[in-house]
């Protein structure tokens, strides 16, 4: 039940992070703070679909 995600800033799109999750732990969709090299600084980012 894991499947890969991309996280995709949400200031520039920029995707910086691949990640996986369990969905039946996350079914709906991720968003977290993370730092963004485009940006230079946090931002939230959020799971492509
Ligand atoms: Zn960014």
């Amino acid at each position: 039940m894991r499947v890969n995600l991309t996280l995709k800033c949400t200031v520039c799109g920029e995707e910086n992070y691949i990640s996986k999750k369990n969905k039946r732990n996350n079914p709906e969709r991720l968003e977290m703070n993370k730092y963004c090299p485009r940006c230079r600084k946090s931002t939230a980012h959020r799971e492509k679909k």
